[in-house]
């Protein structure tokens, strides 16, 4: 099929035909570039699944462009959700509700919960109202892989799998919205994103991050949200984390390098501003910003980590983020495209 890039925004409209037909169209929201379907349309949601090549068991986010329509997807709408749709919506905060009949068992994988957000990206927003439909959207990319935040690496993906790619400049966050279950007697973050839980705590007393989150999960426990077992953001490289101080990580960051070079690897490295000029001996050294600005970083992770790719590298050696505020979610992203392979010095 052949793929209509659209970058004028009076264009939309055409994407949102192609919505209203059951086409896919991937679009910009405020987190990372979204593959969006129509939600009710079962056919056209498990187009999405095998445009990604995405698990069947791992449930879609549907997005909204205004309150009133979550009304139309969900059994009901506690007090506390009010709240923070109040406060964070539109935004990078997808809460899970239990659903009601309207959402096809596909979007949702069977769950009898799900995910609503309300984005906060003028081009997604208008592309839901155009449609006048709610949208499913996982993240625009071949599952398994960093998701895309800009319109060239949806076109790396998925050019020839989708009807349209709406290019709408770089995304904002850089990072998936954070998901919080809003079904558990306490709110419970599944997926730590834009809106931290330091911000969650300011407006709700109780909330709890699942433990599933920063542990590898054991072959028993069944994770709540299913997109934590399995492979993440990972590149083609194979990703390690080093931690410790500063010194001890850039001496062994070094050693580690010249190794792989004796077996005739490639090796990049993912540093900060500050840090950079401490990997000479690395094929590619790349900046993931300065470790003053940790929304610089989340923006600038994946598109770091496809990079690497870009340049062939074997192996990647990432320095590690302080887990506080943003930073939780950087780290999560980041641990899992290192398979939770962690030096510790
Ligand atoms: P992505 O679409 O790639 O941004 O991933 C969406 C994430 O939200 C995945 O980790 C899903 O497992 C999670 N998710 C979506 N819907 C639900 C739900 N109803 N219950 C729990 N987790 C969900
Ligand atoms: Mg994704």
């Amino acid at each position: 099929m052949k793929t209509v890039i659209i970058s004028d925004p009076k264009d939309l409209n055409i994407a949102a035909d192609i919505i209203r037909k059951g086409g896919l169209v991937a679009a910009p929201t405020e987190t990372v570039y979204g593959l969006c379907a129509n939600a009710l349309n079962a056919s056209a949601v498990s187009d999405i699944f095998a445009a990604k090549g995405r698990p069947s068991d791992n449930p879609l986010i549907v997005h909204i462009s205004d309150r009133t329509m979550l009304y139309d997807l969900v059994d009901s709408v506690s007090s506390k959700a009010v709240k923070l749709m109040d406060a964070f919506w539109p935004g990078p905060l997808t809460l899970i509700f239990k659903s009601n009949a309207t959402v096809p068992q596909i979007v949702t994988a069977g769950l009898s919960t799900v995910g609503i957000r309300f984005p906060d990206h003028p081009i997604m927003q208008k592309l839901i109202t155009l449609s006048g439909l709610p949208l499913a959207a996982p993240s625009a990319n071949t599952s398994g892989k960093p998701s895309p935040t800009n319109a060239k690496r949806v076109i790396e993906d998925l050019d020839g799998k989708i009807e349209a790619i709406i290019d709408g400049g770089s995304s904002a966050f850089g990072v998936e919205s954070t998901v919080l279950d809003m079904t558990s007697e306490v709110p419970t973050i599944l997926r730590p994103g834009g809106i931290t839980l330091e911000m969650l705590q300011e407006v709700l007393e109780d909330v709890i991050v699942d433990p599933a989150i920063s542990n590898t999960l054991s072959q028993q426990t069944l994770p709540k949200a299913p997109g934590m077992k399995y492979t993440h953001y990972a590149p083609n490289a194979e990703v390690f984390i080093v931690r410790g101080t500063l010194e001890k990580v850039a001496h062994k960051i070094n050693t580690l390098i010249k190794d792989d070079h004796k077996s005739g690897k490639t090796v990049g490295v993912l540093a900060t501003d500050e840090t950079k000029h401490l990997f000479n001996h690395a094929d590619l050294i790349l900046s993931v910003g300065s470790s003053e600005n940790m929304h610089m970083i989340a923006a600038q992770l994946f598109e770091d980590l496809r990079t690497f790719d870009d340049h062939h590298m074997d192996i990647v050696y990432s320095l590690s983020f302080p887990k506080i505020g943003i930073g939780e979610a950087i780290m999560n992203r980041l641990e899992k495209s290192a398979a939770y392979h962690i030096i510790e010095v």
